[in-house]
């Protein structure tokens, strides 16, 4: 059994009231490590130190191009802790190791290499005011002490979306992870001590969400939250940081719909439509969980779609061979397990799947790729994030019923279109809300595109410049150049 500390002040440290909480394997539902359950003691000491790191340390008289060199230093530390980084993520959460290295590890490593070299180009600029003796110009200033607070489905991920602008931007920042899926982060740190930061300009507290994320959300010297989570939690965290008028970015949840219209390619629509949602078991943020098919592709596709999702291979997360991994959590687990027996007795008809299973007899937390057809629009089927294996398949006859249908949602984070007809692709891609939209593919992303939500799947961006910019406040300089003062009166 491992029994892990807390990063915080650059030293690892016992949790304040001495208690741990533990982390299951999902693939074996044994318990493997121990997690410090901090309490708002330990936050107040991650707290001050960040606040320590960003206002007196070397970190905040730091040339910016130094300061690129170091988040660049913690991109070499992820490069070299790949294969330690990638066994832990497995064994926490469950995720399929392919998928994290090499599958995700060069996006990672990318990200701190991308905004290493923005840290010294954040450039202010000469307002036109229209006056000779008048300058006025604009500066890009971090905000301090950062809170991030993070999802248990992809923590690597998450965290490092948040860590990199952040820090390259001059903010020192304290991660928050799931109580679900905290080793990877703490891991993390173990990595980035290699990277020999200034102490304090990054910490990991871990514990629960009301124990230490409450605290670290609503304390006075954190200026700036950055969540990814729930609709449910986000607008908890964002009314408690409203409090104190606190900068937040939200990344919440989603409903994402897949379009597939009469002209689609047959193979290659399902294979996207099938590679948008299973095989993170539906637990990715943006899985398309809507499947809406036009009414003269609906029998073949659906056919050939049972067939591929049939064909999935279960199991160790850990055997390049698996193809889906298992649930996270055996809370999420009964959850998502709740969800398809209410969609069972819903009138929607399942396709296939529906049933957990025990693959390799492990004794992991895994559900078969499920596929309900004849959705009802209005259900809580093709309305709930249900954040696992369960598709929803709906008919459409026209593109403005597609357009309704698909927009017919809380939330707003990614749609897909299968369509040949490139024209009514980039007219649609428009008309659907959603941060974003993927025109005959789904899941790409990369670091330099931004991304985040429209509607109840949150605000803000991560990635790309505006990443960048959800990390710095602009102070406006007026200087007057002006012989002398009018008298006001
Ligand atoms: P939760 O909202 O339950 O938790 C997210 C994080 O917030 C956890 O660290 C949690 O801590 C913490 N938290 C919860 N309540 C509070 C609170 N009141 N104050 C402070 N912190 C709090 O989400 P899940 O972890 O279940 O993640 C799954 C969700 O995340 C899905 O909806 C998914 O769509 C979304 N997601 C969104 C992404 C995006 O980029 N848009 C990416 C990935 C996931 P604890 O767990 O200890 O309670």
């Amino acid at each position: 059994m491992e029994t892990y500390a807390y990063y915080a002040d650059g030293r690892w440290l016992e949790p304040a009231g001495g208690e741990y909480f533990t982390s299951e394997n999902p693939y074996t539902g044994k318990t493997w490590a121990q997690i410090p359950r901090c309490n708002d003691r330990d936050v107040e000491i991650a707290v001050q130190a960040a606040y320590r790191a960003c206002h007196e340390g070397p970190w905040a008289r730091m040339h910016p191009a130094e300061r690129g060199t170091m988040v660049r230093r913690l991109g070499d530390a992820v490069a070299l802790h790949a294969d330690r980084l990638a066994d832990i993520e497995t064994r926490d959460n469950g995720k399929r190791r392919v998928d994290i290295h090499p599958g995700l590890s060069s996006w990672l490593i990318d990200s701190f290499y991308y905004y290493a070299g923005m840290a010294d180009k954040l450039e202010g600029s000469v307002i036109p005011t229209g006056r000779d003796e008048i300058l006025n110009y604009t500066r890009h200033e971090p905000y301090g002490v950062v809170a991030a607070i993070t999802a248990w489905n992809s923590p690597l991920l998450i965290a490092i979306w948040k860590l990199a602008p952040a820090l390259a931007a001059g903010n020192a920042v304290i991660l928050k992870p799931s109580e679900f899926a905290s080793a990877s982060t703490l891991e993390l740190m173990k990595a980035f001590e290699d990277a020999d930061l200034p102490s304090g300009v990054i910490n990991t507290i871990t514990g629960f969400g009301a124990e230490v994320g409450e605290p670290l959300v609503t304390h006075d010297r954190v200026r700036k939250v950055s969540f990814t989570g729930s609709v449910k939690g986000g607008a908890s965290v964002a009314g408690l940081a409203a409090r104190s008028v606190k900068s937040v970015t939200m990344e919440l949840g989603g409903k994402s719909p897949q379009l597939v219209f009469d002209d689609a390619r047959l193979e290659d629509s399902v294979h996207g439509v099938c590679g948008g949602i299973f095989p993170p078991a539906g637990q990715s943020c943006i899985a398309g969980s809507r499947l809406l098919l036009q009414a003269g592709i609906y029998d073949a596709f659906v056919g050939k779609l049972i067939e591929v999702a049939q064909r999935a291979r279960l199991g160790d997360p850990n055997d390049p061979a698996t193809n889906i991994g298992p649930i996270a959590n055996k809370i999420h687990f009964e959850r998502v397990l709740g969800h398809i027996e209410r969609a069972r007795k819903s009138g929607a008809t399942l396709a296939c799947g529906g049933n957990a299973v025990n693959p390799g007899g492990a004794g992991g937390w895994f559900i078969e790729p499920t596929i309900f057809t004849n959705v009802a629009p209005d259900s809580a089927l093709a309305r709930e994030e249900i954040f696992g294996p369960v598709l929803a398949v709906m008919r459409f006859e026209t593109e403005d019923e597609a357009v309704q249908i698909a927009n017919d949602t809380d939330f707003g984070l990614a749609a897909g279109i299968w369509t040949e007809d490139h024209r009514r692709a980039l007219n649609l891609a428009n008309r659907l809300e959603a941060g974003t939209v993927y025109l005959n593919n789904y899941f790409d992303a990369c670091t330099q595109s931004p991304v985040g939500g429209y509607k109840q799947s949150g605000y803000g961006r991560e990635n790309g410049w505006e990443g960048m910019r959800d990390f710095v406040q602009t102070k406006s300089v007026w200087l007057s150049t002006a012989r002398r003062i009018e008298a006001p009166f």
